[in-house]
């Protein structure tokens, strides 16, 4: 099974993408880790979206494809995957498509998270102040004014994805403002029902 995790910043992809890989052993594919780890590793691809990042801009949809194409072809990959974080632009759900479909594949199901916007700013500043409780460094684009921008961003590029998928029929929409155990809930009861 692919599956797309779809929400704005702060809707709690990471922490349902990260359940089920537990639970149905799915690898979570984020392209944000991928690029905070290249940043991290200072690698030539690293030094090159740090300063996008950070602004909570969009890097290149080549960058963000070529990513995706190369951890496809991952053994662990094979079975299917949680999407999160991608895609984020009409080209890249394009290229996601054609990327499965030349591997035999498809999107089965796409999870909207819906989240009221008022509290994803807070949701930054709660986990900006539990990554420092935990003696970590928070993540750079978790400043009210990044988060701002990544909301407008979403808005205007990412948004548009759900008419997208709602035409091939793969949306299922989930209340993402219940306590995360419901959402958990609701998201496996979605893959069940197409895994049937
Ligand atoms: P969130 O969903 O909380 O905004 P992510 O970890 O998914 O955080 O992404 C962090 C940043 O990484 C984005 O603001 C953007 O700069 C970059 N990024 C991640 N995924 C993509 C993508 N698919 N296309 C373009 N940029 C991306």
């Amino acid at each position: 099974m692919n599956l797309v995790l779809f929400g704005p910043p702060g809707a709690g992809k990471g922490t349902q993408a990260k359940v089920l890989q537990e639970t149905r052993g799915l690898p979570q594919l984020s392209t944000g880790d991928m690029l905070r780890a290249a940043i991290a590793a200072k690698s030539e691809l690293g030094l090159k979206v740090e300063a996008i990042l950070a602004k909570g801009d969009l890097v290149s949809d080549d960058i963000v494809i070529g990513i995706i194409d190369q951890r496809l072809n991952q053994p662990d990959a094979a079975k299917g995957a949680v999407f999160d974080g991608f895609p984020r632009t009409i080209p890249q759900a394009e290229a996601l498509d054609k990327l499965l479909e030349s591997r035999g594949k498809k999107i089965d199901l796409v999870i909207e998270l819906k989240v009221d916007e008022a509290v994803l700013l807070g949701r930054a500043e709660q986990r900006v102040k539990e990554t420092i409780a935990k003696g970590g460094t928070p993540r750079a684009d978790d400043t009210p004014e990044t988060v701002k921008n990544r909301l407008d961003v979403y808005r205007k590029n990412t948004a548009p994805l759900v008419a997208y998928y709602q035409k091939q029929g793969k949306v299922v929409t989930v209340d993402g403002m219940a306590p995360i155990a419901d959402v958990t809930k609701a998201i496996d009861a979605a893959v069940a029902q197409k895994s049937r």
